[in-house]
């Protein structure tokens, strides 16, 4: 078997509304499609990131061991915990694989996985969380072992949290991006700032200079029609342009609502936008 690679997915999962009028108007809440990435050589894998919940881990388990192959390495791509929850159960079965992520991205990780936002993670997840987080370690140096083959890791800051970054393989022309690109899916932009949303600006373009041709988004339309990475990054740039403008030019939370999903009426996951909107634009009506 020569260098490959395999994706993993789990369709959109419901939880709570915490947003007025959102089950009324849209539906269920949900959280998005996620994705975990399996890259595999004749001397062993390497698996990037690894769900949220403790059933999710166990079948990813359960996959990866399907491909014949034992991760060497598990790399975490950015710190929130809905990508990585799920080490706990990869580790259960795969004791000798070691967990690793940008030294920057540990601290906020430990802190995704103290007991306040444990609490926080399982008002969205209740009683499907691992009573057992565990965090990576630092990964030493810019490259990440694929069995025989390399991996490139990527730094790109700050996208929808601090201390993200992507992995590059090039014998695959293959970028696996975590969150700082979405695949036709609404990004998410809670919590974000001019200065942050200019910092995953900036982060799509560094993704773009690596010219690869195929993209895993973290996230993921089940409905889109593949992983072409030029399409995605521009989607998402393109997207975070028009979200600056539709902010720009809305006062309430409806308003920038109706703006962005005129826009984008098909996007997967509306509910990320609203619980934007209201972040963003408090609870005036
Ligand atoms: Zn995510």
């Amino acid at each position: 078997m020569s260098l490959d690679f395999d994706v993993f997915v789990v369709d959109p999962k419901p939880i709570p509304s915490a947003v007025p009028g959102f089950e009324e108007a849209v539906g269920a809440a949900t959280w998005p499609q996620t994705t975990s990435t399996l890259i595999m050589d004749d001397d062993g894998a390497l698996l990037v990131d690894c769900l949220i919940t403790e059933q999710e881990g166990r079948e990813l388990a359960t996959w990866v061991k399907s491909h014949d192959c034992e991760p060497g390495y598990v790399y975490i791509t950015h710190p929130h915990a809905d990508h990585f929850l799920g080490l706990t159960e990869i580790l259960a079965v795969f004791p000798q694989a070691r967990p690793v992520a940008l030294a920057g991205s540990i601290p906020a990780m430990q802190e995704q996985t103290s007991p306040a936002y444990m609490q926080v993670w399982g008002g969205f997840f209740p009683g499907q969380l691992t009573a057992n987080p565990v965090s990576p370690e630092p990964l030493a140096g810019a490259t990440i072992p694929i069995g025989g083959s390399t991996g490139t890791v990527i730094p790109v800051g700050t996208t929808d949290t601090g201390h993200s970054s992507v992995v590059h393989v090039p014998g695959l022309s293959l970028v696996v991006s975590g969150d700082a690109v979405y695949n036709q899916t609404h990004m998410w932009l809670a919590g974000s700032t001019t200065d942050s949303r200019a910092s995953w600006a900036r982060a799509l373009e560094a993704v773009a200079a690596l010219e690869a041709d195929t993209l895993i988004a973290g996230h993921r339309n089940p409905l889109a029609a593949d992983d072409d990475a030029h399409r995605q990054i521009e989607e998402s740039r393109r997207y975070l342009a028009d979200f600056e403008t539709a902010l720009e030019h809305s006062s309430t939370p409806p308003d920038l609502i109706a703006r962005m999903t005129a826009t984008y009426p098909d996007l997967a996951n509306p509910y990320t936008l609203w619980v934007a909107a209201y972040d963003l634009l408090g609870s005036r009506t």
